[in-house]
């Protein structure tokens, strides 16, 4: 059987052996109460394709696993016998999300179920003449010997500013000077030490895993919706989701819609381009060309203070200041042309603008409606909603802490063991 490329998780393919069959049954059933929250085992089975008896027996091997639970049964007017719904549990099993930047770690653990058990930043050194690897692998041992008792670690999933190739292991990181870094090695390796051994380790592009929170927490039906996403806290950052799992694409970089072409004769960026939207759009360029900050002011201010380079520019375009209102109109365009291509490569049901953009919103949608007429005006496209996303820093640990929960149900013969 050919794997399908780009989505790595949620795609266990059916038949093989039994155990692979029972694990994609038992995976149905974690998905669906996790899509739909509390339901009735009636409505689980029809949900997953599943007759009453594998039903019974699955639900079983899932309670004995404390993954599901079942709640107080529901006396329906009018119907017979009370029913029990079930829901999701997961309180004993314990996922850590972490999110790597430049110079520090941010940690965020939870359980299965979605109980916080706490967070920390800690500061860390990813020099180029030090095994940055090691340095997270430390890091991430550390906070895993917190797991609190009567609880399990069971996956870690590592959100990296930049590329990991299709092996699941290995980082690419221009920010982090990384070239083929085995994180996931390091990092299984140090929990190995603590005698952590059945523990999913996941990597992740950050922006990849701010996309993934963002589209289940917008959308209404996350599993069946198509979502391109642009954030950033600067800096763009996007990603492409697909029936609520990340589209990663051949080797790894797919929805990396910050970087299309919008201006041929641009200003330069990062990534090597002139004229991508990141270069046009980014909060830098906003403020030199509303005339707010040279380029250098502008440079460090969204280093050292990138809410005041935001606010900045919020209070100049609210305060009726015409250079500003006109840099973001131009802004608004940009971002237009590079959302009307992703709406004739992908036909996304959704388009979710983050961070900065998503605050900055209200000032770009009017050009960016306009760079759009032509495309909404045709049957594809036309349903295609633009999203406003409320989220202050880009969700990227928390992005993080969902993929590691789903390794956990799209995993749980090989991760968890029954507790009774
Ligand atoms: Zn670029």
């Amino acid at each position: 059987m050919v794997e399908p490329v780009g989505l790595r998780d949620g795609n266990v393919s059916r038949g093989g052996g039994s155990g692979e069959l029972r694990q994609s049954n038992l995976t149905a059933i974690l998905r669906y109460l996790r899509d739909h929250g509390p339901s009735s085992r009636h409505d689980t089975a029809r949900g997953c394709g599943l007759g009453v008896s594998t039903m019974t027996d699955l639900v079983g091997d899932l309670r004995s696993r404390r993954l599901v639970v079942e709640l107080d049964p529901i006396r329906r007017p009018g119907a017979g016998r009370p029913t029990r719904p079930i829901a999701l549990d997961g309180e004993p099993w314990c996922v850590m999300g972490v999110h790597v930047e430049l110079d520090r770690v941010h940690v965020q653990a939870a359980t299965v179920g979605g109980t916080d058990l706490w967070h920390e930043t800690v500061p860390a050194v990813f020099a180029d003449d030090h095994d940055g690897a090691a340095v997270l692998a430390e890091a991430i041992a550390r906070q895993a010997a917190r797991v609190p008792e009567g609880h399990r670690l069971v996956a870690v999933e590592i959100a990296v500013p930049g590329f990991v190739a299709p092996d699941g292991v290995t980082v690419t990181s221009r920010a982090l000077g990384w070239d083929g870094a085995g994180v996931g090695k390091a990092v299984r390796a140090a929990l190995g030490e603590l005698g952590l051994v059945a523990v999913n380790v996941g990597i992740s592009s950050d922006f990849h895993l701010a996309g993934l929170h963002s589209a289940r927490a917008l959308l209404n039906d996350p599993s069946s919706t198509v979502a391109a996403y642009f954030g950033g806290v600067s800096e763009v950052g996007s990603a492409l989701v697909v029936n609520g799992e990340i589209f990663r694409g051949a080797g790894g970089g797919a929805g990396d819609l910050a970087h299309l072409h919008v201006q041929a004769d641009g200003p330069a960026c990062w990534c090597g381009r002139h004229g991508c939207l990141n270069s046009v759009v980014r909060v830098q360029e906003l403020l030199v060309t509303a005339g707010l900050r040279d380029e250098e002011e502008a440079a460090e201010l969204v280093v050292t203070d990138p809410a005041r380079a935001l606010r900045l520019l919020v209070e100049g375009a609210t305060g009726g200041d015409a250079k500003v209102q006109h840099a973001l109109e131009r802004a608004g365009s940009a971002l237009g042309r590079a959302v009307d291509d992703v709406l004739g490569s992908v036909n996304p049901h959704a388009v979710i603008l983050g961070g900065y953009l998503g605050q900055l919103a209200p000032f770009l949608m009017p050009s960016l409606d306009r760079q759009l007429r032509a495309r909404v005006h045709e049957g594809p496209y036309a349903d295609t909603q633009i999203l406003v996303a409320d989220e202050g820093a880009p969700p990227v640990t928390e992005g993080a802490v969902l993929a590691a929960r789903d390794a956990c149900l799209y995993d749980p013969l090989g991760l968890t063991t029954p507790l009774r």
